[in-house]
C-alpha cells in the first residue's frame, strides 16, 4: 500500500504488482455518505426480520455462485494461498449467513421477562437496530472478519459504514459489489477508502458504534475518540496465544495442531499459536517432530496451490519480526528452525521456533509477532502451565492438548481468555455459532454467536400493565404518609428467610396495603 492524500496503491504481496490505484474517499464527503446510510437505515429498518434474513440468503447464493473469483482476490490481494481464502474465508461467511438468517429471526424477537412482585404488570425487552454503525477492519482476513460484522449489522436492522484496510481495499470493495448485486438497498452499505486519517474521520462522524478489529495501539485510540462522544466501541485487538501441550498428547497430532496453529495465514492471524507451553519431558520430541514438520512447509506465491504459505502481506510488519527474531539472536536464543527471510524483497519469512533459557523475557516471547513465528518454553507442573499462559497482558484464545479431557477442561476453566480450544487449534473465529472476542488487551465486545448478534442492537424494555383492571396509582406516589411506610415495612418481612415469618407477615401486609389503597383513594 502507498498512500497519497487522494490516491491508494494497492499490491499483491509476492511480486509488488500493482493491482489498483484507487481514489480515497475524501473526508468532506463522510457526512453526506452517512446522511444517505442512515436515509436507507430508516426504511431497512421497517422490513421484517424475515425479509431481512432473505436478503441474507439471497447474497449466500451470490456467494457460492462467485466462490473462485472471491477466493483469487482475496489470496492475490492478501497474498494467503487460495484454499485458505476459501475455507478459512469464504466458507465461513457462508456458514455465518446461513447461521444468522435462520436465528436472527427468533432472537430478535420481544423476549417476555419474569416479574416477581408486580404481578399485576408486564415487562419485556424490545430489539432495535442501533443505526449507521461503523466497521473498521485489518488486512489478515480482509473477507470473513468484516463481512461476518456487516451480515450481523444488516440483519438487525442497521446500515454500515465499512472502512476496510488500506492493504486490502479491493476485498472491501467486492463486498459492497456482492452485497449491491445481491439486492441491498445501494446505500446501506457505504465503504470508505483510505488509511488511518480517514478511519479516525470516520468516527469523527459519530457512527450509532464502532465495530474495531485491529491492533492494539490504534483500539485504544479508537476508544479515546469515541469517549469524546460517547460512541459504544467493540474491539477485537491482538493476542499472544499459548498452546499447552500436557505429556500425555499424542505427539504426531499435537505437532500438526502446532504446525498449522502457528504459521496458517503465514501466522497473520490474530489467534495464531505464538507461545508452545510444552512438557518438559515431552519438549524435546515434540520440539524435533515440529522441525521435521516445518521443514515440508512450502512458501511462494499464491498463484500455485503447491504452496503452504503465501509471502508477507503488509511491510511494516516485517520490521517487528527482524526486531523480535534479532534480539532473540542477540540474547542467544536457540533457533529450532528459521530465523531469517528467504529472499532479498523480505517477502517470505522462513517459520519461525525459537526457544532456550531466558526466552521468557523477550519480546518474541511476550509482544505479538503476527507472523510465521513462535516461542517455545517448557513447565513442568499443570500449575505453572496455566500460570505461564496467563502471564500475558493479552486473552485472547488459548489451546490445550491433552488426551485427559476433563484435565483440559479443569485448565480451560482457569485460563483468562475469551476462546479455549481442546485439542483443536486457532479456527473458532470462524464459527457463527460461538462467540469471539478477548479479554484483558485484546479487547472486549463479542462478535458471533446470538450474544454477538445482540451487540448491534439497542435494548428497549416494555413495562406494562395486564389489563385496565390494574391500572392505579403506584404505593411509591405522593403524597407520602405514616401509612405508607407500614405498608413497605410490612412488605419487607415477606423477604425473610422463615415460611413461618412470611406466613405471619402476609396479612399484616395485605391489611396495611388494603386500607393505605382505601385512605388514599388509589384505587
Ligand atoms: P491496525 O490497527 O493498524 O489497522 C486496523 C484498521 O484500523 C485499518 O483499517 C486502519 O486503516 C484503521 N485505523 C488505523 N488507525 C486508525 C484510527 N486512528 N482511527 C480509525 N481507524 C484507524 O491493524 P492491522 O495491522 O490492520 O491488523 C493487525 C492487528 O489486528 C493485529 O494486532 C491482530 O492481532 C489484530 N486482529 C485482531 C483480530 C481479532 O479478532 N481479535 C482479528 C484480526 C486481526
Amino acid at each position: 500500500m502507498q498512500q497519497t492524500s487522494e490516491q491508494l496503491v494497492t499490491r499483491n504481496p509476492a511480486t509488488g504488482e500493482v493491482l489498483a490505484t484507487l481514489n480515497c474517499t475524501p473526508v468532506s464527503e463522510l457526512t453526506h455518505l452517512f446522511e444517505r446510510a442512515k436515509a436507507a437505515q430508516e426504511k431497512w429498518a421497517l422490513l421484517s426480520r424475515s425479509t431481512r434474513s432473505k436478503y441474507l440468503l439471497d447474497l449466500r447464493e451470490t456467494l457460492i455462485q462467485r466462490v473462485d473469483e472471491i477466493s483469487e482476490l482475496i489470496s492475490k490481494e492478501n497474498g494467503k494461498p487460495k484454499i485458505e481464502a476459501l475455507s478459512a474465508e469464504l466458507f465461513p461467511s457462508v456458514d455465518m449467513l446461513t447461521y444468522f438468517a435462520k436465528h436472527a429471526r427468533v432472537v430478535l424477537e420481544d423476549q417476555p421477562l419474569k416479574l416477581t412482585l408486580m404481578k399485576h404488570r408486564k415487562s419485556y425487552l424490545n430489539y432495535w437496530p442501533l443505526g449507521v454503525v461503523a466497521v473498521i477492519s485489518p488486512w489478515n482476513y480482509p473477507f470473513m472478519l468484516p463481512f461476518g460484522q456487516i451480515l450481523m449489522a444488516l440483519v438487525a436492522g442497521n446500515a454500515v459504514v465499512f472502512k476496510p484496510s488500506e492493504i486490502t481495499p479491493l476485498v472491501g470493495l467486492m463486498i459492497k459489489e456482492l452485497c449491491d448485486q445481491s439486492g441491498f438497498p445501494k446505500d446501506l452499505i457505504q465503504v470508505v477508502i483510505g488509511d488511518g486519517s480517514v478511519g479516525a474521520a470516520v468516527v469523527e462522524q459519530r457512527p450509532a458504534k464502532i465495530f474495531f478489529t485491529g491492533s492494539v495501539a490504534t483500539g485504544k485510540k479508537i476508544m479515546s475518540a469515541a469517549a469524546k462522544h460517547l460512541i459504544p466501541v467493540n474491539l477485537e485487538l491482538g493476542g499472544k496465544d499459548a498452546m499447552i501441550v500436557l505429556a500425555d498428547a499424542d505427539l504426531d497430532f499435537a505437532t500438526s495442531a502446532a504446525l498449522w496453529g502457528a504459521f496458517t495465514n503465514s501466522g497473520q492471524v490474530c489467534a495464531s499459536v505464538e507461545r508452545l507451553l510444552v512438557d518438559r519431558s515431552i519438549s524435546e520430541n515434540f520440539s524435533l517432530l515440529l522441525k521435521a514438520k516445518m521443514a515440508q512447509l512450502r512458501q511462494g506465491p499464491s498463484s500455485t496451490s503447491a504452496n503452504d504459505l503465501g509471502p508477507i502481506t503488509f511491510e511494516k510488519q516485517k520490521d517487528v519480526y527482524q526486531r523480535h527474531i534479532q534480539q532473540a539472536k542477540d540474547s542467544n536464543a536457540q533457533f529450532i528452525a528459521g530465523g531469517e527471510f528467504i529472499d532479498s524483497d523480505r517477502r517470505y519469512l522462513k517459520p519461525t521456533l525459537v526457544t532456550g533459557e531466558g526466552i521468557e523475557s523477550l519480546d518474541i516471547y511476550n509482544e505479538e509477532s503476527f507472523g510465521p513465528i513462535a516461542a517455545l518454553t517448557t513447565f513442568t507442573s499443570v500449575e505453572e502451565a496455566i500460570e505461564k499462559a496467563n502471564r500475558s497482558p493479552y486473552g485472547l484464545l488459548a489451546s490445550v492438548i491433552t488426551r485427559n479431557h476433563s484435565l483440559g477442561e479443569q485448565i480451560a476453566r482457569r485460563l483468562e481468555v475469551g476462546t479455549v480450544i481442546i485439542n483443536e487449534v486457532a479456527y473458532t473465529a470462524g464459527l457463527g455459532e460461538t462467540p469471539w472476542g478477548g479479554v484483558k488487551e485484546s479487547g472486549f465486545g463479542r462478535s458471533h454467536s446470538l450474544m454477538g448478534l445482540m451487540e448491534f442492537v439497542n435494548v428497549r424494555h416494555i413495562h406494562k400493565p395486564r389489563s385496565h383492571l390494574f391500572v392505579f396509582k403506584s404505593l411509591w406516589w405522593f403524597p407520602y404518609s405514616a401509612f405508607q411506610y407500614e405498608t413497605f415495612r410490612s412488605l419487607l418481612a415477606l423477604y425473610k428467610r422463615s415460611w413461618f415469618e412470611k406466613a405471619k407477615a402476609l396479612p399484616i401486609f395485605l391489611w396495611n396495603l388494603i386500607h393505605f389503597l382505601k385512605n388514599e383513594k388509589r384505587l
